[in-house]
């Protein structure tokens, strides 16, 4: 039987790599659901190749718009719309690929409706990964890793006893100022940023990818996912990203997970599972690879991985503080307000200045989200 999948994101890069998987594999997979924000033409390419997609989009003039091309398909747009298309009675399975937190209500609105989720957005569950996570233990739903470094963890664990983990080990390719100093990472500039030596992805994670707060976001959802705590996740840095993560076991063995660096893999792990079926990823040839380095994160020139130890940690409102003022300044940063090495000093100043609330409620959550954000806009 085929699965039925909402794409939230669908315009973006992790949306055009499903849309990869989903043509490849059309016997196991229908696109019941696709959204876009401000990418319209894209969406409405998507329409058109999946004729049976419910559409989302950022406002009502387009939605308007394409609604005159599809007279017959439910189309929506807005929050309201997200969480509609997350709800989708014919859904099984919601892929939550929107980037930031935006996909917080969509995603709890999926699990509350009965579906499964996968998450390729990492700050929802940095944000909130309590009440996702609670949400589907409640609903006896599954929480599915997209994230490659995740997945590849999930694919580690399948069928371990949770007591033989002594502990995960997350890599990292280092991003593009793996060896730079301290006096060069301050005059770095967007563009440079925006250089990734191993992944081709959005601009936001790219970022995040150069500032190592990426890794940083990656340890706090990996605790949610894996109900794991801060100081068992670990991170080493291995540039030609080949590995995507490891797992290490009580008695000293380490079980790790390689393919070549395309999201379609993890993307259809997530999809299909707990099917395990030929892709459109290509295989990895490791004698043409030649070697696989690893070293430590420089932690004193990037301290986000320090910043999201203590977050994640600490718990509360704190990771939800350091991913929206982290949110914030990247923009700021991209949009040439602040230099390179004032987005983690203007994230750590504001996990300062937030009221901490150890067990805050969603709507706490949201208000340490926004008052981060105010202060990362303060001049
Ligand atoms: P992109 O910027 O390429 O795409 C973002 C998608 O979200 C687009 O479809 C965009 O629509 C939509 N969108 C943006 N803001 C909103 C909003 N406020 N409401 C509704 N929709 C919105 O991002 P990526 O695909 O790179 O990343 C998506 C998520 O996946 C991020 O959380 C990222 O951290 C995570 N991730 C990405 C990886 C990658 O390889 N790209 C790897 C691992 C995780 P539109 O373009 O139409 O405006
Ligand atoms: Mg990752």
């Amino acid at each position: 039987m085929k699965k039925r999948i909402v794409v939230l994101g669908a315009t973006g890069s992790i949306g055009e790599s499903t849309m990869r998987v989903a043509r490849a594999l059309p016997e196991h997979l229908e696109i019941v659901g696709l959204s876009g924000k401000n990418n319209t033409i894209a969406l409405q390419h998507l329409a058109r190749e999946f004729p049976s997609a419910a559409l989302c989009t950022g406002d009502e003039a387009s939605s308007d718009a394409l609604q005159a091309e599809f007279p017959n398909r439910v189309i929506t747009h807005g929050e309201a719309g997200l969480e509609r298309l997350a709800s989708l009675p014919e859904a099984d399975l919601v892929l939550i690929a929107i980037v930031g937190t935006a996909g917080l209500k969509p995603a709890l609105s999926a699990l509350t409706a009965g579906k499964d989720i996968a998450v390729a957005s990492k700050e929802i569950l940095v944000m909130a990964g309590e009440a996702v996570t609670l949400t589907a233990r409640r609903m006896n739903r599954r929480v599915l890793p997209v994230d490659s470094e995740h997945n590849a963890i999930f694919q580690c664990l399948e069928n371990r006893d949770p007591s033989t983990v002594k502990r995960l080990i997350l890599t990292c390719s280092g991003g593009p100022f793996r060896q730079s100093s301290a006096v060069e990472l301050a005059s770095v500039t967007p563009d440079q940023a925006l250089l990734h030596p191993t992944w081709s992805m959005g601009r936001k994670i790219t970022i995040d990818s150069a500032t190592l707060f990426n890794k940083g976001l990656e340890m706090i959802e990996a605790k949610w996912l894996f109900g794991i705590p801060m100081e068992k996740i670990d991170v080493v840095i291995h540039p030609q990203s080949i590995v995507h993560s490891m797992v290490e076991l009580v008695d000293g063995s380490i079980i790790a997970q390689l393919s070549t660096t395309d999201m379609a893999l993890p993307i259809q792990f997530a999809l299909t599972y707990p099917k395990r079926i030929a892709g459109p990823c290509a295989p990895l040839d490791l004698a043409t690879l030649g070697r696989l380095d690893f070293e430590a994160p420089r932690t004193d020139c990037f301290p986000a991985i320090n910043l999201a130890r203590r977050a994640g940690t600490a718990g509360g409102t704190l990771p939800a503080v350091l991913n929206a003022a982290n949110e914030s300044a990247v923009e700021a940063f991209l949009s040439g307000r602040i230099s390179f090495p004032e987005i983690w000093e203007k994230v750590e100043a504001v996990m300062e200045k937030v009221p901490f609330i150890e067990h805050p409620t969603l709507d706490q959550l949201v208000a340490a989200d926004s008052a981060a954000r105010d202060i990362v806009g303060e001049k």
